[in-house]
């Protein structure tokens, strides 16, 4: 079962959060899997989609945006987007589009920066959107200050965070085929002086610095293999030993990052009425049926000749579905 844990250090400015996507991410692999015309991703496509995926559940359960976070990437080489979608509640869709053959021992570069073209966006997407009011977009190279393409996702991430959130940030990825997993370290924002309560008061921006560096030193030396296998206990003891955590309730089932799409066959349906039953017909004709596949998931609907003479059956004229007890 996927799950998400936060936990502070007690008494420094220091927070942290850890996620493990279990179901949540195979069922993006297995939908993918699924498509007769895509097909399962290619192992470096499917290991940059599953940090995609749990960078953008660490994100979103870091600043609980009402509205969507996306997480995309723009690429020059043969994956041309790689895209994440996390909703408010944690509900979590992902899709990559590649074109061409992706190697099986890819780098980011190779996939994504052949030109040194490739760009990250992350697009705040409110919920309740005001009339001409944009959706927030911060948009980061794939390379460093001195155009030097970086190796890996989380260093595209920090580089972000720091750069848009002026908040130092560690994070660690990795993701295979059974699950995607992310810890993310974060110092807090600094307190308002002559602020005596909550995390690091009294200590000095150095001190304060210090403990940052070493618990993200800690962090960093996670290995991928570890994150990966180790249940989130072990991981934490593991890691920091030596300091004291306070640990929240942790987000497991309902109310952990899970997999959810707005297809529908219902949605595919309505879409189909919406061409008119001349057209739907025609195409019927043509292909033998019409398929409509979902961009985002890989789900595929499938009409013919028999589920256009339902939809187009004039109302009134339909069986009722389930007999109503009185
Ligand atoms: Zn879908």
């Amino acid at each position: 079962m996927s799950e998400l844990h936060k936990f502070i250090f007690e008494d420094l400015p220091v927070r942290g959060m850890i996620v493990r996507l279990t179901d949540a991410w195979t069922e993006i692999l297995r939908r993918r899997e699924a498509n007769s015309r895509t097909g399962a991703y290619a192992l470096p496509v499917q290991e940059l989609l599953g940090e995609m995926v749990a960078a953008g559940a660490l994100m979103q359960s870091n600043i609980k945006f009402n509205g969507a976070l996306i997480l995309q990437v723009f690429g020059d080489g043969p994956v041309k987007l790689a895209v994440v979608e996390v909703q408010s509640d944690l509900s979590l869709r992902a899709t990559a589009t590649v074109q061409g053959v992706v190697a099986p021992d890819a780098t980011l570069s190779a996939m994504l920066n052949a030109h040194g073209q490739g760009r990250c966006a992350i697009t705040l997407d409110p919920k309740d959107r005001l009339p001409g009011q944009q959706p927030y977009q911060g948009v980061v190279p794939l390379s460093d200050a001195q155009h030097k393409p970086l190796a890996s996702l989380n260093e595209v991430l920090q580089h972000y965070m720091r750069q848009s959130e002026q908040l130092e940030t560690t994070l660690v990825l990795a993701a295979d085929d059974k699950v995607a997993a992310g810890l993310l370290i974060q110092r807090l924002p600094i307190q308002g002086a002559g602020n005596l309560e909550g995390q690091g008061a009294g200590q000095s921006e150095d001190d304060q610095q210090e403990h940052y560096n070493r618990i993200a030193t800690l962090a960093s030396s996670l290995k991928r293999e570890e994150l990966l296998t180790l249940d989130v206990d072990t991981i934490l003891r593991r890691l920091f030993w030596d300091e004291t955590l306070q640990r929240f309730e942790p987000q497991i089932g309902e109310t952990a990052p899970r997999f959810a799409c707005t297809c529908s066959r219902e949605r595919v349906s309505k879409m189909i009425q919406g061409l008119g039953e001349a057209e739907a017909r025609d195409i019927i004709a043509e292909q033998g049926a019409i398929d409509v596949d979902c961009e985002f998931c890989g789900a595929q609907y499938r009409f013919d000749a028999i589920d256009a003479t339902q939809l187009f059956k004039p109302a009134g004229e339909s069986p009722p579905s389930s007999p109503s007890i009185q």
